[in-house]
């Protein structure tokens, strides 16, 4: 394979006619040479060596096989703050930063919250991050996930609680304020999954192989057990999915049922607080 990128290439080159979309083209350049974004500008002139050129090379290649530019760089920003990633996670989304706001605003003083299937650790971070006093607890399934959900802690500072669970099974008897989770929701068979960085995450982070609502179902019918009389459950889902799972709150007897919409305008995050209609 013939590389890329040839030895003696500038910068300046490398961002005139990018083989990549301009924002992937700088953060591998960044990457690849190790230097900041304002380096990029400063040093236009610079020309790479033999070395720098092959790892642009395999890593623009990376890239143009589909690889998302977040696994290749192993971090990704979410609510101003720096996570490391990889294959085992799935990737920090924007639009999760509507559960982290919405929990925000529902949090006691010292408040235990509670984050199911929390993958990097994005959700539970920001949370311990920005409120120090809350008592937080993240679970999830997968080991590997754990791993790097507890160095996402560690590297940002934040003070959580990991917990190796299938659902609520490590926290029997355990009571919090506020449960909140991004669980898989995309039904097995979506397109979605063989496009674009979806096929490249873990797909138990991403489907239930099922409906897609069986995940959020579990949530649902195990939160009134583990939460605080009138603690919220607030659950992130798929575009089409508010309805159904409005139902299935209002069903289980949760009060105050609604969903809120996301920067795209799309119903993102339901959620309702478990009442005295709760079945416990
Ligand atoms: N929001 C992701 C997507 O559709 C899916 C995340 C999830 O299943 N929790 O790309």
């Amino acid at each position: 394979m013939s590389a890329l990128v040839a030895p003696g290439t500038t910068l300046a080159a490398l961002q005139r006619q990018p083989l990549l979309d301009p924002v992937d083209n700088r953060i591998l350049l960044c990457h690849a040479l190790g230097i900041t974004r304002t380096a990029l500008i400063t040093q236009s002139d610079r020309a790479l060596t033999a070395d720098e050129a092959a790892r642009l090379s395999t890593l623009i290649q990376r890239r143009l096989d589909g690889e998302p530019v977040a696994y290749l760089v192993g971090r990704r920003e979410f609510y101003g703050l720096d996570f490391s990633v990889g294959p085992a996670v799935l990737i920090p989304r924007p639009e999760t930063e509507l559960l982290v706001e919405l929990a925000l605003e529902r949090l006691p003083p010292r408040g235990r919250v509670l984050d199911m299937g929390t993958g990097s650790g994005a959700i539970a971070v920001a949370l311990a991050h920005t409120r120090p006093d809350a008592q937080v607890t993240a679970l999830d399934v997968s080991a590997d996930a754990l791993d790097v959900a507890r160095r996402n802690a560690q590297l940002n500072g934040a003070n959580v609680r990991f917990l190796h669970s299938d659902w609520y099974s490590a926290v029997a008897g355990q009571t919090f304020d506020l449960i909140v989770s991004n669980p898989p929701y995309i039904a097995a068979g979506d397109r979605h999954l063989s496009e674009g960085d979806l096929r490249f995450e873990p797909q138990g982070a991403l489907t239930d192989h099922a409906d897609g609502l069986s995940a959020l179902r579990t949530i649902v019918a195990g939160a009134p057990a583990h939460l605080a009389p009138q603690g919220w459950l607030l659950m992130e889902h798929g575009y089409d999915q508010s309805n159904a799972v409005q139902h299935l709150l209002a069903a289980r007897g949760y009060a105050d049922v609604q969903s809120w919409h996301d920067l795209a305008g799309i119903a993102r995050v339901t959620g309702g607080r478990a009442g005295d209609g709760c079945e416990r």
